[in-house]
């Protein structure tokens, strides 16, 4: 059988939120059961979002938890997480692979043809903004005469309409999306960054990512990178999207319902493993009515066909509970 990779793809724009905290474990628990890797990938490709310690503070809370990441990139006798800021000419080679294929095209549209395009098409009340793809019409010429004057650009998928994009989610069964509900995506910004995306994507391809488990917010992304799998023909792993965090009334979990950073519990004196255990059963159970499980007793019993699909709630009192308890 093919080993289990996985990873947990934080991009470091602050703090180890509790929602990440519950991804880490399930992919780390996941790893662990099955004698797999969990690696740990800093996906830091906005640079407008960037935070000064992040990545320090997201390792630093990850570790406090117990959640240690099994390789990466050597680092002075160390192995640090990944960086996609390190990783960059690999996704621009791949970006220009898929232009070669026909899958992506240079756009040169300037902000103002763009603005005016979403103006247009939000007065006929489209349900979506979209790019028209006027610039997949460029001649061959056009487009070396553009890059010659080094005019800035972006690179775009070429989706293809009207055609359906079905995958199996092992928590959501079968998803399907329409392609005419799809974007030209951006996936070379013009500062050369790849977007969420590609950067995602070629990664998992090429750290043979096995299962992608990730938070509910990510599914709409999926079928965009199933395009992604296709065009390159590369083989797509498993997905599984966790359900999301809401606050008791069923909203998404904000701050009211009480801190959302890991560090916060930390520093006010919560154990750790009162914490892990509160937040492994946020949309998991091991079908026992055992009230509280140590890390190993989690491992064993951990499965992603017992993770629910509705909404977890984020019952505070629940973590008092099980932090005075034990
Ligand atoms: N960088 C994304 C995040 O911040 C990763 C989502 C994914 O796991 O694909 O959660
Ligand atoms: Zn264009």
């Amino acid at each position: 059988m093919k080993e289990i990779r996985v990873r947990f793809a934080p991009s470091p724009t602050g703090y180890l939120h509790v929602g990440g905290l519950r991804t880490a474990l399930y992919n780390f628990l996941f790893a662990r059961k099955n004698n797999g890797k969990f690696i740990l990938r800093i996906e830091d490709t906005d640079r407008n979002r960037f935070v000064e310690g992040a990545v320090e503070n997201l390792i630093n809370s990850l570790k406090w938890c117990g959640l240690n990441y099994d390789e990466g990139p050597d680092v002075g006798g160390n192995f640090g997480p990944y960086m996609q800021s390190q990783r960059i000419e690999l996704y621009k080679k791949y970006a220009e692979e898929l232009i070669n294929k026909g899958h992506a095209y240079y756009c040169f549209c300037k902000p103002e043809r763009l603005q005016a395009l979403r103006e247009e098409q939000e007065k006929q009340k489209l349900p979506q903004v979209k790019y028209d793809k006027h610039c997949l019409n460029l001649s061959k010429e056009e487009i070396q005469r553009n890059l010659n004057d080094n005019k800035p650009f972006v690179i775009r998928l070429n989706v293809i309409p009207n055609q359906k994009i079905i995958f199996n989610d092992i928590i959501r069964g079968t998803v399907e999306f329409d392609s005419n509900n799809i974007d030209d995506q951006i996936l070379i910004k013009s500062d050369g960054y790849p977007t969420y995306h590609m950067a995602n994507v070629v990664d998992d391809h090429f750290m043979e990512i096995s299962h992608v488990i990730r938070g509910e917010e990510w599914l709409s992304s999926t079928p965009k990178h199933i395009l992604l799998y296709e065009f390159f023909n590369w083989e797509k792993p498993k997905f599984a999207h966790l359900p999301l965090l809401l606050n008791p009334d069923r909203s998404k979990l904000s701050k009211r319902q009480g801190d959302v950073a890991v560090e916060d519990y930390r520093a006010k004196g919560y154990l750790q493993q009162a914490l892990v255990n509160f937040v492994a059963l946020l949309g998991w159970n091991a079908g026992d009515d055992q009230e509280f499980y140590y890390m190993n007793e989690l491992i064993e019993k951990f499965s992603l066909e017992r993770v629910n699909k509705a909404g977890a709630v984020f019952d505070l009192q629940k973590l008092n509970w099980l932090n005075a308890e034990h």
